[in-house]
Formats: structure tokens, C-alpha cells, sequence
């Protein structure tokens, strides 16, 4: 298994599948590595393929022609896989790494051609895509904490609906705790999650202190025998200190409570923000010990080089990809169907 789960899940771990979808086979089988075209892969597939079609267009068609043209792979033909590369997202530093890996490969080895040089550029994608991801399973813990921390409108809320039902599927029990609780409307979105994913969920009056509200949850997730419990949070920057110190103020009571917890934090970033999500994104690692990455809006005009980017220069794992507003819309994430999906 080349990469894992989130560390609660491995219960599932054999399920590459976003197993809430109807259509879901009945014997899911691991779909990320023996190729998209096994059965048990083919919804995940073509449904991240769809989701960064728009994606797909500029870098997909911008190597192609690469291709095309390259007879022998020379200096000039690197040049222009460097432009192709940063247009799309992936980053001055990440660029540069996969230029020199290409190019210190070409120096052992001539690179034959257009094709074997796409083929090499996906072996690289993939390899770093993975790098962060972990061979070893972690112990699985119940409850599992996991909070989703971010700046505002990245998809938090909507993530934590969406992350329910798909632990649901998972057949885990779960519970949402509310403790946005700077925004009044935050509650009563996540409240319409819960029910439609049919979770239970933990929530205090607007306004009302974040760390009260997750210090109740825990409780009832001990009490209950939860497996998952899924924390909301404000949207915060990570220059404002006052709202980094209610992080960490969270941090410590779920703390206090489970010793380890939380198990997860999750950054919430929207794809679409390209590099500066990517500069918040490092920020908020530092100060808010990010353990993964959930990249939504993949469906829209986001150039999926971020996700690379993620791996390479922040040394996370993107562990899933929210590609619509529906709660079937969370794709589990596989480097090997992402990099085939743009650049098939
Ligand atoms: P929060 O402020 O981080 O909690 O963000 P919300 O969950 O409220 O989401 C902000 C907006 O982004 C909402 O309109 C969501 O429907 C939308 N959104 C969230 N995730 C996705 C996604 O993966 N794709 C698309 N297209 N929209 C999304
Ligand atoms: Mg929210």
C-alpha cells in the first residue's frame, strides 16, 4: 500500500472507493495503483478525471503538444516543460526539483523521446505526490479527533458534512461538533449536514466559547463510543494571534480529555487560490500542526498543480479532494489517479 489513509480509518483502508456513491460496487477492491482501468477504480477514476477537466485542458494540452513536437529531448524542450509546469500551479520550488530530476535522469540516460518524457514527468509527480503519504498505517484510535482549521470559505463546513458521510460509509460512528461559533450561520449549516448525513452533532449558542463547546463533544464522543468526531472551526488567518491561541486552547482541552488527540488536523484549502493558498497554507502549518490537507474546488478553475505543490514544498499528504458542493463531493485522494486524471 503506497500511501494511507488518514490515520482513523484503516478499517477501510482497502476501500479507495468514495463509498458513499450508489453506484459503488459491491466488493470495492484497491483501485489507486493497479491501474484506472480496474473496475473498482473506474467511479473514482472518471470522476476525478471529470472533476479537473477544466484543469486538464491547459496542462494536459500544453504537454501534449509538448510531446507531439519532441523528437529528441534537448535543453529547449526542458524549457518549455519548465513553463508548462509553472503555468499550471506547480510552484518555482517544485518546478525546479522535477527540472533537475529530468535532467540528472537525461545525463545517466538519453530520454528518448516526446513520450517517454511525459512519462518520466508522471513518474515524478506521482513519487512526490506519495512522499508525504506514509508507508505505515497508524494505529487506529476511538474516537478519533480531527479538526478542520483554515481561513474563512475555503470549504471547512462543507467538509465536515461531507468527511461524515464518508466516514458513515466507512461504517464508523460519527459525530459533528459545531465550534464555529463566531458565526451564527456556521451552527445551522453544519446542523444541516449532520441530518443529512445522519450524524449526530454537539453545538453551543452563537457566540458561545469554541473550547467549551468541543470539550462537550469529546465527552459525548467518549461516552457514546464514537469513532470519528469531526470538529468545525472558525475561519482564522494565522496573523491573528487571538484566534491562533484559541486554536491551541483547543487543542489542549481535546488534549486533556484523550491524550493524542487531536489525532488530525486538517487545512482546508481552496485549489483555486493557487500559490497563496499555498504561502497561507505554509503559515498555518507552523502554528497549527497540520497533519493533512483537504483540497476543495477542484471542480472549478483550480490548475491541480497545487496538490503537488502541497506535497513538495509543505511535506503533507492531500488526503482528499472536494469537487463539488454535494455530499458525494469528497474524493478520497490518490496520487496515481489524480497525476492520470490531468494528464492522462
Ligand atoms: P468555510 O468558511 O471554510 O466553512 O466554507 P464553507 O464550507 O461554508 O464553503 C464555502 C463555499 O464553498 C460554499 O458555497 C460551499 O458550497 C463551497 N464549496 C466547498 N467545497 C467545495 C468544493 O469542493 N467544490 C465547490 N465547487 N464548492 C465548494
Ligand atoms: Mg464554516
Amino acid at each position: 500500500m503506497p500511501h494511507t489513509l488518514p490515520r482513523c480509518s484503516k478499517l477501510n483502508m482497502m476501500m479507495k472507493l468514495f463509498s458513499g456513491r450508489k453506484d459503488t460496487p459491491a466488493t470495492p477492491t484497491t483501485a489507486s495503483d493497479s491501474g484506472p482501468e480496474q473496475s473498482a477504480g473506474n467511479s473514482l477514476f472518471s470522476r476525478m478525471k471529470q472533476a479537473v477537466s477544466r484543469t486538464r485542458e491547459s496542462l494536459s494540452t500544453q504537454i501534449e503538444s509538448l510531446v507531439a513536437r519532441t523528437r529528441t529531448v534537448d535543453e529547449k524542450t526542458m524549457e518549455s516543460l519548465e513553463s508548462a509546469l509553472l503555468t499550471s500551479d506547480l510552484g518555482v520550488a517544485t518546478t525546479t526539483a522535477i527540472l533537475a530530476a529530468l535532467r540528472e535522469r537525461a545525463r545517466r540516460q538519453a530520454i528518448a523521446g516526446g513520450d517517454e518524457l511525459c512519462a518520466l514527468l508522471k513518474e515524478q509527480l506521482i513519487a512526490i505526490l506519495r512522499a508525504p503519504q506514509g508507508e505505515v498505517d497508524p494505529p487506529r484510535v476511538s474516537p478519533c479527533v480531527t479538526f478542520l482549521v483554515g481561513v474563512n470559505g475555503t470549504g471547512k463546513t462543507t467538509s465536515a458534512g461531507k468527511l461524515a458521510a464518508w466516514y458513515r460509509a466507512q461504517e464508523r460512528t460519527v459525530l459533528l461538533c459545531a465550534a464555529d461559533t463566531f458565526r451564527a450561520a456556521a451552527i445551522e449549516q453544519l446542523e444541516i449536514w449532520a441530518s443529512r448525513s445522519g450524524v449526530e452533532m454537539i453545538k453551543t449558542k452563537h457566540g458561545g466559547d469554541p473550547s467549551a463547546v468541543l470539550y462537550d463533544a469529546v465527552s459525548a464522543a467518549k461516552a457514546r463510543n464514537i469513532d470519528e468526531l469531526i470538529v468545525d472551526t472558525a475561519g482564522r488567518l494565522h496573523t491573528k494571534s487571538g484566534l491562533m491561541d484559541e486554536l491551541e486552547k483547543m487543542r489542549r482541552t481535546a488534549a486533556k480529555l484523550i491524550p493524542g488527540a487531536p489525532h488530525q488536523v486538517l487545512l482546508v484549502m481552496d485549489a483555486t487560490t493557487g500559490q497563496n493558498g499555498l504561502n497561507q497554507a505554509r503559515q498555518f502549518t507552523q502554528s497549527a500542526g497540520v497533519t493533512g490537507i483537504i483540497l476543495t474546488k477542484l471542480d472549478g478553475t483550480a490548475k491541480g498543480g497545487i496538490a503537488v505543490a502541497i506535497a513538495q514544498e509543505l511535506n503533507l499528504p492531500v488526503l482528499f479532494a472536494g469537487v463539488g458542493e454535494q455530499m458525494n463531493d469528497l474524493l478520497e485522494f490518490s496520487p496515481k489517479e489524480f497525476i492520470d486524471s490531468l494528464l492522462g
